[in-house]
Formats: C-alpha cells, sequence, structure tokens
C-alpha cells in the first residue's frame, strides 16, 4: 500500500452511508486520518459495524494483517459535529444524492474547514460546476466519483468543474492512486461516464419489467448468462438504491433533456413505496428472508 499524499493528512467524509463508509474504510487503510459524519450517532455506529466486517473479510483473504484492520480503525472518527472537520485537508461528501442537500452541505463546510482544504462530492450525476459555486474555492473543488463496494472496486471517476485548477487535479490523482485505485477522467456533464451508460440500462430493465416482456428474474438471469454480467440489472439497482437510480435518471433526464431518459413509473413507484432496495430490505427483491424473493 502507497503512503499518504504529502499535505494531505486528515480526509472528511460526510455522510456514513454504505458510499461514505466505503470512503472512510480505504482512506483509513491507506494511513489517512478520517473524520467520518453523519446526522445520527446511530448511523455512525452502524457505519463502524460496516467497515470492521468489511476489514475482517480483508484479513481473512490475506489482503490485510490484524495490526494493519486496527490500525485502520482507530484513524476513523466518527462526529455528527460538522465543526470537528476544522483540521482537514480535503473533505468528501458522500450524502444522498439530492443537490439542495448537498449545496447546504458544502455552505456549511466552507464555515469550519481550512482555506487550504479541498472540497470533494461523491456525486454519482450532479454537475460538479454547479455544486462548486455555493463554495468559496470553486478552484480547489472536485468529484470523485467512487463504485460500490468502496473497498472492492478499482475505478474512481475524476470530475474537473469548468474552475477546478490544475494543482487540485493533480494532487486529487495522486490520492486516488495512494489508495490503490484508478482513475478515469470524466468531464463534467450529467452523470459522467459510468452512470451515463450503467443507469439508462438499469432504466431499460425496469420498463421491460414494466411492460411484461420478463420477470425480474428472467431480466436479471438473461443479463447474467447472456451477458456475462456478474450481477442481473434489477439485483444491481437493489444494490446501488432505488432512490439513487431514479435521482441518476432525473439528472439526465433534466440535463440532458432528452426523453430517452424518462424515468419509468414503475421505478418511481418503487421509490415512493419506500422501497429502495438492499439498504431498506426491499426493493426488485426482498431481502428480509434467508434468500432474496422477486417482489414482481
Ligand atoms: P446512503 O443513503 O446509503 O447514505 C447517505 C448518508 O448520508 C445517510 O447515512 C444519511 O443519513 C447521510 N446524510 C444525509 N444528510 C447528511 C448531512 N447533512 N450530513 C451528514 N450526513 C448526511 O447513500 P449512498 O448510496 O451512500 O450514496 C451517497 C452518495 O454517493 C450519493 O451522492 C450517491 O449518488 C453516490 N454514489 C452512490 C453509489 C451507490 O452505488 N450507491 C455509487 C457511487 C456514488
Amino acid at each position: 500500500m502507497s503512503t499518504p499524499v504529502p499535505g494531505i493528512e486528515t480526509v472528511g467524509v460526510v455522510g456514513a452511508g454504505q458510499m461514505g463508509n466505503g470512503i472512510a474504510h480505504v482512506f483509513a487503510v491507506a494511513g489517512y486520518d478520517v473524520v467520518m459524519s453523519d446526522l445520527e450517532q446511530e448511523r455512525l455506529d452502524a457505519a463502524m459495524e460496516v467497515i470492521d466486517g468489511n476489514l475482517q473479510r480483508q484479513v481473512n483473504r490475506d489482503l490485510l494483517s490484524v495490526e494493519d484492520k486496527a490500525a485502520a480503525l482507530s484513524r476513523i472518527k466518527g462526529t455528527t459535529d460538522l465543526a470537528d472537520f476544522g483540521s482537514c485537508d480535503l473533505v468528501i461528501e458522500a450524502a444522498a444524492e439530492v443537490e439542495a442537500l448537498k449545496k447546504d452541505i458544502f455552505r456549511a463546510l466552507v464555515e469550519v474547514v481550512p482555506e487550504r482544504a479541498i472540497l470533494a462530492s461523491n456525486t454519482s450525476s450532479i454537475s460538479i460546476t454547479r455544486l462548486a459555486t455555493v463554495t468559496d474555492r470553486p478552484e480547489r473543488f472536485m468529484g470523485i466519483h467512487f463504485m460500490n463496494p468502496v473497498p472492492v472496486m478499482k475505478l474512481v471517476e475524476l470530475i474537473r468543474g469548468i474552475a477546478t485548477d490544475e494543482p487540485t487535479f493533480e494532487i486529487m490523482r495522486a490520492v486516488v492512486a495512494s489508495l490503490g485505485k484508478e482513475a478515469a477522467i470524466a468531464e463534467d456533464f450529467p452523470a459522467f461516464i459510468v452512470n451515463r451508460i450503467l443507469v439508462p440500462m438499469i432504466n431499460e430493465a425496469v420498463y421491460t419489467l414494466y411492460e411484461g416482456v420478463g420477470t425480474v428474474e428472467s431480466i436479471d438471469k438473461a443479463m447474467k448468462l447472456g451477458t456475462n454480467h456478474p450481477m442481473g440489472p434489477l439485483e444491481l439497482a437493489d444494490f446501488i438504491g432505488l432512490d439513487t437510480c431514479l435521482a441518476i435518471m432525473n439528472v439526465l433526464h433534466d440535463g440532458l433533456a432528452d426523453t430517452k431518459y424518462r424515468p419509468c413509473p414503475l421505478l418511481v413507484k418503487y421509490v415512493e413505496a419506500g422501497w429502495l432496495g438492499r439498504k431498506t430490505g426491499r426493493g426488485f427483491y426482498d431481502y428480509r428472508g434467508e434468500e432474496p424473493v422477486p417482489t414482481r
């Protein structure tokens, strides 16, 4: 494992959900001090439990020593108070995919972080240029889009806003390398590269279900065995979170003004029902029993 990038010692992570806890995990393993925030202590406790379990999995696979696991855990501090980000050199926002919420977080962050700190968002689709405008440092603002599950997936998309300066970009490129990951550089257009291609495919799978072309089982089986995808699109949608998938379709639809990106009404219905996938126990599959059971 490489060493932390000089000048970046403490990394703040806002939001301790499935992405935030993964981001905290990989930075702590790479030797950075991490401050991770969420709205409630319970969510932080749950995140620490997930991180502990995921680190243990790496120990079991001989990817990490028991000592390194303990050291990584000791480097992560949970907080419900953004004021604790006062010593961060870099802050990565990983709260829900809602532009107004992200902007509120960045407005609050600039009040507490040092002037030198780089601000970044793990947004899946929202304009980096637009998010940067609410800060006092659009030149030190970037998109850093991790893939789920963060400790496992190699790729990180790096997105410059219109004002991002070269030193910031180079530091973030070095940060990605220090995590043992590969960067793909994307321009700041709705959903960047990965989700511009992936999420419309998921939306099309939901239309295929909505129109009765296939069942949940047959659609996922067709795509797994027919195209060699490791997960079917509906299984993957549940894994990503159906609220996140819908939010990305809305960003594509609004941002590119093309009706080919209209979200499937069935996806909207699942989100309205609170059936958001794995994280809520039910989506296109029901995860509350021993085995996932299709919900249609
Ligand atoms: P999630 O719902 O699992 O987690 C979001 C967390 O943010 C929650 O714990 C919530 O309590 C917390 N939060 C909300 N407002 C907050 C605030 N003001 N301060 C601190 N914490 C706050 O969502 P997720 O799947 O982790 O997604 C987070 C971000 O990462 C989104 O922008 C999403 O688009 C992006 N992303 C998601 C995936 C994926 O596969 N799920 C992949 C890449 C990027």
